[in-house]
């Protein structure tokens, strides 16, 4: 049986905090957690399933979206149509980024936001993450596109920051000169 997640909205203060290091392996809670992190991930970019139950599509989430601040980071990137790589990162770190910045061209969304919100949000094009996975080993990534802009907003959601603290109120858009849109 599928239950849709209760992912908290943007005006609980949990949101605003930082999260904590979490102790290797992970325990058997932490794990299903993930479990139904990436169901409902999943199924809410398969159409489908999102009208079922009635989903807004995510690709990522961060247990502080659930209430717990715990440094724990799960996507689920559509690579393909139709096929889907999980990430699950403990203790994210973005060791090293490229000097060029991006932004996605309509703006950047988030589970716990609901309401659009107008404007680009700088993200480096190509980030080094490092991190563990559940079982407590090293694990390294290399992301670029739009799976380095997932990577830096889920890991900003372990710091207390969402993405709208980005965009520049007196310049919310970009042109092309200035920072490369996809
Ligand atoms: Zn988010």
């Amino acid at each position: 049986m599928f239950k849709p997640l209760n992912i908290l909205d943007e005006k609980h203060k949990i949101l605003r905090q930082k999260s904590k290091e979490v102790k290797l392996p992970l325990s058997k809670e932490d794990k299903k957690t993930i479990d139904q992190i990436i169901k409902h991930l999943t199924y809410s970019q398969i159409e489908k399933y999102a009208e079922k139950y009635d989903l807004r599509p995510g690709m990522g989430l961060a247990f502080p979206q659930l209430g717990q601040l715990k440094r724990i980071i799960v996507i689920v990137y559509e690579y393909e149509d139709g096929k889907f790589q999980n990430y699950v990162i403990v203790n994210p770190k973005i060791i090293s980024h490229s000097e060029e910045k991006i932004a996605l061209e309509t703006g950047e969304g988030c589970l716990s936001v609901n309401r659009e919100v107008e404007g680009h949000v700088p993200r480096y094009a190509r980030i080094t993450i490092t991190g563990y996975d559940p079982d407590g080993e090293k694990i390294t990534i290399r992301a670029r596109e739009d799976l380095s802009v997932a990577f830096q907003h889920e890991v900003d959601h372990l710091d207390g920051i969402l993405f709208f603290d980005r965009i520049d109120k007196k310049k919310p858009f970009y042109n092309e000169n200035e920072i490369r849109l996809i």
